[in-house]
């Protein structure tokens, strides 16, 4: 049992439950990123639903289905940014198809490929939609993501060679539009719901699951709409919240959670996950960290020249920043996690020097910033507002006049 998990003892914990049947129907895992909650939580599920005892490499119909992420028993929601493993997937399987001969290897790297597409997709499930009118503006792209990857998986490894490249690329523009466009943020309350009626339905002997990820990132409404579903879930569902931060999961949830804690993995495990995983002996990359904002859409140096001018202008003055070039120079904050770094980025670099020569007003907002970056970052998480006008808001809170 979670043979595919490295370096994460937990697991052990989690595999002794499911083993014993001593494990609750309401699951906590927190821990930092890339600390393998997801890829634990995913492995849990096939665990649950497996027809015959769970053993890794099962072929039971349940398992095969679990692997190619398309189990109905399984539910997963709120965002995660896919598109970095999308991309990485993609560049490993365009390097392998080139070189590859042997077809076992050819469909381990397709099937890495296929599973970082469908972590994004399976948000967007019909269960999860149900009743949206956004439904309309989604389908379209969901059916040429779909379209795409039919002729992926028929197309053998010629063929692949030849017409991989493009048919990837498509894909891949598709999934950044679905993911910047339309992944919510933070989950809205008609999901929750929708995955309360879900949960309600009985169906297979099979357990079902759903999945929260980000699930400290709600507004009031779905807490309490996740509350309800928290005290009556269905029978045989099994709910597994996910999160960065515990502390931010208010303590009437968290009460009825059971907690496991991931803990940061040390360099040497994340470069044999690098290794293992996206098949990368270059040894070039210090952590999984180092490894995704290599296929980010811009170099992390320009998000920190950017976040180091507005600090500086913030407490030494000059002429007003131009939200407009920021948008343009890091790439319309596409995907949006740019704009969360860039917030990250401010914070680090704002510890202005000879702190004592600041006029008290700037002194007064040295102090402030932590909150004010928090604030902005919401503005974008919770309440969805663009992140070009929370830039300007940002601006506008960090304009002193000395
Ligand atoms: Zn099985």
């Amino acid at each position: 049992m979670f043979e595919n998990v490295l370096g994460q003892k937990i697991t052990e914990t989690l595999a002794r439950d499911v083993s014993r049947n001593t494990l609750p129907n309401s699951l906590l895992f927190y821990g930092p990123k890339f600390s393998a909650k997801f890829t634990s939580a995913l492995e849990l599920s096939r665990l649950l639903s497996c027809e015959k005892t769970g053993t890794w490499g099962c072929s039971c119909p349940s398992c095969r289905i679990h692997e190619q992420l398309l189990s109905p028993n399984l539910i997963v929601a709120g965002h995660r940014s896919c598109i970095p493993e999308i991309a990485a997937a993609r560049s490993t399987f365009l390097r392998d198809v080139s070189v590859v001969s042997d077809e076992d290897k050819f469909f381990i790297t397709r099937l890495l490929y296929i599973r970082a597409i469908r972590k994004l997709l399976m948000r967007f499930s019909p269960v999860l939609w149900d009743g949206s009118d956004k439904i309309s503006k989604i389908n379209p792209l969901l059916a040429s993501i779909s379209e795409a990857m039919e002729e992926f998986s028929a197309s053998d490894i010629e063929q692949l060679r030849k017409v991989g490249e493009k048919l990837t690329a498509g894909i891949f523009n598709d999934c950044q539009k679905l993911e910047d466009s339309f992944l919510p943020e933070s989950i809205p309350i008609f999901q929750i719901r929708n995955i309360r009626t879900w949960a309600s339905l009985t169906s297979s002997v099979n357990k079902k699951t759903v999945i929260l990820e980000n699930a400290d990132k709600m507004n009031d409404n779905s807490r309490n709409a996740l509350l309800k579903l928290l005290e009556e879930p269905g029978e045989s569902t099994v709910l597994i919240l996910l999160t960065e931060k515990r502390q931010n999961i208010i303590p009437t949830i968290l009460s009825r959670l059971r907690s496991f804690q991931f803990v940061k993995r040390p360099d040497s495990i994340q470069k044999s996950v690098i290794q293992q995983v996206f098949r990368d002996d270059s040894e070039k990359f210090a952590s999984l960290q180092d490894f995704f904002d290599e296929f980010l859409s811009l170099p992390r140096d320009e998000i920190f020249r950017v976040a180091s001018e507005i600090g500086e202008w913030a407490f030494y003055g000059g002429s007003y920043p131009d939200s407009d070039e920021i948008f343009r120079r890091l790439n319309k904050f596409e995907p949006k996690g740019i704009f969360k770094m860039l917030l990250a980025e401010i914070q680090k670099s704002a510890v202005p020097l000879n702190f004592e020569r600041l006029s008290p007003e700037r002194q007064a907002l040295f102090f402030r910033l932590p909150s004010i970056l928090n604030d902005c970052n919401e503005q974008v998480v919770i309440y969805n507002r663009s992140p070009l006008s929370v830039l300007e808001l940002l601006l506008h809170q960090l304009s002193l006049k000395a």
